[in-house]
């Protein structure tokens, strides 16, 4: 039944949001994601860039580098090692990532809020399934599972200071802010 598709999707999507705390007491940009093959965690992650100064190392990378390089979720090396495997992060992937999960062929891909900079599933560029590519197909990705706690965790980040920005700026008089306005697009269908 649909509903029930729609609680298993937030279920995954609470494991990647546990993830996403993760890094926010880490003090990285609080974005966590869960890999699922058969109705099984098979990976989970979270951004690491600042801990490993690499801009690169966001949640899915992480990831993927760990499917990969272990010989029983990968026991050979195929062209789409994540053919039968859907991802779950908690931010639209951005569009390094959209791309890198296109060429592993992954099945699906759920997220919560949406990445209005640097978004690769449509909020800026179609890299997930509208751009064409002569060799990797596209996949569907839906966004809005657990939006506002995407959001909120989000904010709860960017409002404490960076002390690994190069010229720290006083944010103590910034408020956290609640109000969530609705997505343009409608809401997906659970
Ligand atoms: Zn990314």
């Amino acid at each position: 039944m649909a509903s029930d598709d729609g609680d298993i999707h937030l279920r995954w999507m609470q494991a990647a949001m546990d993830m996403a705390e993760e890094a926010l007491e880490a003090k990285e940009v609080p974005v966590g994601c869960v890999f699922v093959r058969g109705d099984k965690i098979i990976a989970r992650a979270r951004n690491r860039t600042n801990q490993l100064r690499n801009a690169t190392r966001h949640a899915e990378l992480e990831a993927i580098d760990e499917i990969l390089a272990n010989k029983e979720l990968t026991p050979v090396v195929t062209q789409y090692p994540l053919s039968d495997t859907t991802l779950y992060v908690t931010v639209e992937p951005c569009i390094m990532c959209a791309s890198a999960l296109r060429q592993m062929g992954i099945k699906e891909v759920y997220y919560g809020c949406d990445n209005d900079r640097f978004g690769g599933c449509g909020s800026v560029l179609g890299v997930h399934s509208v751009l064409p590519h002569p060799k990797h197909e596209g996949y569907d990705a839906h966004g809005g599972y657990l939006r506002d706690e995407a959001i909120m965790i989000l904010r709860r980040f960017y409002i404490t200071e960076n002390t690994n920005a190069p010229v720290p700026k006083s944010k103590a008089n910034r408020v956290l802010k609640t109000e969530i306005p609705s997505r343009s697009s409608p809401r997906p269908q659970s």
